[in-house]
């Protein structure tokens, strides 16, 4: 076997079969707030978890200037501190974190396989997903094109290239009234473009985007192209269209920052863990999806609440059931035991683009 634990000659010119990888207990597949406290808790249980981190270390929260609503930070913290301190503590009791992409997954045959960008092959008796979601586009034209070039998701990410320049948010929830009062520390202004006449966001966030003195709100209305009026490679304006009385209009600005939801990261999943009409994967109240042994956690499962809280939460009773399960799996009590000897064809709903 050689390093990589494909075929290889021993050096005697004898072949020496791949290695099996070892069975883990349970891998998590994904870094937010719900996938670092199922390693925290599966670590404390002695499950010697391992979590792939995805692309983007953290999720959501990690792109966030500021949480204020986490219980136990009454002066607030950061996203990426919040994440950091989240692995930490998950690491400290024996968390393995893989810094890795999953790419395919195998549930049909126990023990479950899955393989990573990094052609790693890892095979495991409980999945946890909590692969989170992703912040959703607007499809009008030039948005694509003007991505990176005034065009953005990340306010924090990207806030300080906009100094003393106009921009434009998108959209009427937490996360644009959110965003729209942390761009104020760098914009000289920020207009805030909802197609309804109010606002989705919570109270005490539109009470400040309300009273804030560089925003300025344009109601019913809708962008419907982002433009590079000079073909200069980056946005100069917007076109605008008012849903009540469909006049069109232009907006000059240089920035344009979207904020109109989100989709669950659940591609990966499609035809193999039952979802709904929307690509999020349906769990019961036990986080278990469909397949024996597989739990999902987090906004990839839950479309309603969404907060950095309800995913801890999620995340602490995934693993607190994948506890369970891997102990009646042992005696063999569990229900699902003979199913995943032989795994029946998911019930899998199949989902619309998302
Ligand atoms: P959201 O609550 O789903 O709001 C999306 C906003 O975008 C809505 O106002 C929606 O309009 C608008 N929208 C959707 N599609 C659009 C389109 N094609 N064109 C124009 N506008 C469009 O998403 P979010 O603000 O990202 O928040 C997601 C979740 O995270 C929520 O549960 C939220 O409470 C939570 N969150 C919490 C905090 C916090 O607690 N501090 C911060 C950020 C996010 P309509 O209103 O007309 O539907």
């Amino acid at each position: 076997m050689n390093e990589n634990g494909t075929n290889g000659s021993n050096g005697h010119g004898v072949i020496e079969p791949a290695a099996e990888p070892a069975i883990e207990n349970v891998i998590i597949i994904g870094s937010g707030p719900s996938g670092l406290t199922a390693g925290l808790y599966t670590a404390r249980a002695n499950l010697n978890p391992l979590l792939i981190t995805g692309n983007e270390i953290g999720g959501q929260v990690a792109i966030t200037y500021e949480v204020e609503n986490y219980p136990g930070f009454p002066e607030s913290l950061s996203g990426p501190e919040l994440v950091e301190k989240m692995q930490k503590q998950a690491e400290k009791f024996g968390c393995r974190v893989e810094y890795d992409y999953v790419d395919r997954v195998d549930f049909e045959q126990f023990p479950y396989t899955v393989h990573t960008a990094n052609e790693m092959e890892y095979k495991a008796k409980a999945i946890i997903i909590s692969t989170g979601a992703s912040s959703r586009k607007l499809d009008v034209p030039g948005e694509n094109e003007l991505t990176g070039r005034g065009v953005s998701y990340c306010a924090t990410c990207d806030g300080f290239f906009f100094r003393g320049r106009e921009v434009v948010v998108v959209g009427g929830g937490d996360s644009a009234a959110e965003e729209a009062i942390f761009l104020t520390r760098f914009a000289s202004k920020v207009t805030l473009i909802h197609r309804r006449d109010s606002l989705r966001a919570s109270p005490i966030l539109q009470k400040r985007v309300f009273e804030h003195d560089k925003i300025n709100i344009i109601w019913d209305t809708v962008v419907t192209s982002i433009n590079d009026d000079d073909g200069k490679g980056g946005v100069t304006s917007v076109s605008l269209r008012n849903v009540k009385t469909g006049l069109a209009s232009t907006l000059l600005t240089g920035g344009v920052f979207v904020f109109v939801g989100h989709f669950p990261n659940s591609h990966l999943f499609e035809g193999k863990v039952a979802m709904d009409e929307e690509g999020y994967l349906v769990t019961d109240k036990l986080m278990r999806t469909n397949i024996p042994g597989v739990f999902a956690a987090g906004e990839i499962q839950d479309k309603r609440f969404k907060q950095v809280a309800t995913s801890v939460g999620q995340g602490c009773a995934a693993a607190m059931e994948v506890e369970k399960y891997l102990a009646d799996l042992e005696d063999r009590s569990y229900p699902g035991y003979a199913a995943l000897k032989a795994p029946a064809a998911a019930t899998v709903t199949a989902s619309k683009k998302f």
